[in-house]
């Protein structure tokens, strides 16, 4: 439920509007934006409460209208919050006019790697370096990441060549070790629904990009977003990586494009793209990226190895230097075209 004041209306009748929803044992927040105040209801409101928690909105003094929020999530929804949310990564805004391209390799493997990577990142135009320390793997038997070393170096070659950061955090635990290293934490697909993670980044202010689950609805997605808001946590960036493939002959995933205008009709965040992961292949990477650009998502994470095929971690869909440098060409045209950045 949103009641929106009517435009002027007194301190004191803003305050007793939220005194009344919290009365009645519910959360009130005081949404930004427009020229009038707008109060949302944060919680889920029973059934034989909405009626006459509206009668009684509609009753006090400096109330304009009620309405009624249609969506389970709340604090993600455009209904709640109006105006795009621009989450701000050390000056880098995500959701603004210029689009983000964050890249590097899936894994840190050593020094030379990642600083060849993020080398070439930096001079294509990339404005974040990507670097996993931790990776969830399918196998136990595969390269699980150089875990804290990784992290070290993804901090140390981050700052050498002037690049904010972005890495997988994994567990509960290791949220404050990853936010001592990294400037962006990402919740990967497979921990998109894991709740007691989503609460501890939340009780953050970090930058977050939560990518979306493979089986995972728009809703479900948004309703993991909203563990992060509901915690205080602003900053949260949406990744769309694919969902479970039809096909997987052809590719790893199925990029849902259709993601971001839905996104962008619903919810106030950022919305990126991850065509490393959706498709699985670095031929298709680049058509996906132009068409992300083209379908408005707000920026791309892309795999950028400078050895793909020596790679210990999706070699296959990674991107050489030469090829990032030639697809960020592309995406400035596309990007121009568009009267964005
Ligand atoms: C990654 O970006 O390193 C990754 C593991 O991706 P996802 O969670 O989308 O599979
Ligand atoms: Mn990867």
């Amino acid at each position: 439920m949103i009641i929106a004041m009517k435009a002027g209306a007194a301190p004191e009748e803003i305050g007793d509007v939220i005194r009344k929803i919290e009365e009645a044992g519910m959360r009130a927040l005081n949404l930004p934006g427009g020229d009038r105040t707008v109060i949302g209801v944060a919680s889920s409101i029973p059934a034989d409460v909405r009626e006459p928690l509206t009668e009684l909105m509609l009753s006090l003094p400096g109330v304009d209208h009620v309405a009624q929020v249609s969506r389970t999530y709340k604090l993600a929804s455009r209904e709640f919050h109006a105006a795009d949310t621009i989450v701000d990564v050390r000056g880098v805004l995500v959701g603004g006019r210029e689009i983000v391209t964050m890249a590097g390799p899936c894994a840190v493997e050593s020094r030379e790697q990642l600083l060849a990577a993020a080398k070439a990142v930096k001079s294509a135009g990339g404005k974040v370096l990507r670097g996993g320390a931790f990776k969830p793997r399918s196998s136990p038997y595969s390269f699980q990441g150089l875990g804290a070393d990784g992290l070290k170096l993804l901090k140390e070659v981050g700052a050498e060549v002037g690049l904010p950061t972005i890495t997988e955090v994994l567990d509960q635990h290791e949220v404050e070790l990853v936010m001592e290293h990294a400037d962006i934490l990402q919740i990967g697909a497979r921990n998109m629904q894991n709740f007691p993670l989503l609460i501890a980044v939340g009780q953050t202010m970090h930058p977050i990009v939560l990518k979306r689950g493979p089986s995972a609805t728009i809703d479900e997605w948004l309703l993991s977003a909203e563990y992060i808001l509901n915690q205080g946590n602003p900053n949260v960036i949406l990744c769309e990586r694919g969902v479970h493939p039809l096909d997987r002959a052809y590719t790893r995933n199925t990029l849902d494009l259709s993601a971001v205008p839905i996104i962008k009709e619903v919810s106030h965040l950022p919305i990126i793209i991850d065509p490393s992961h959706a498709t699985g292949s670095w031929r298709y990477v680049a058509a996906m990226s132009r068409a992300a650009v083209a379908a408005g998502a707000d920026g791309l994470l892309i795999e950028v190895h400078p050895d793909p095929k020596n790679a210990l971690c999706d070699g296959p869909q990674s991107l050489r230097p030469e090829t990032f440098s030639a697809l960020m060409d592309d995406l400035r045209r596309i990007a121009h075209s568009l009267s964005r950045g």
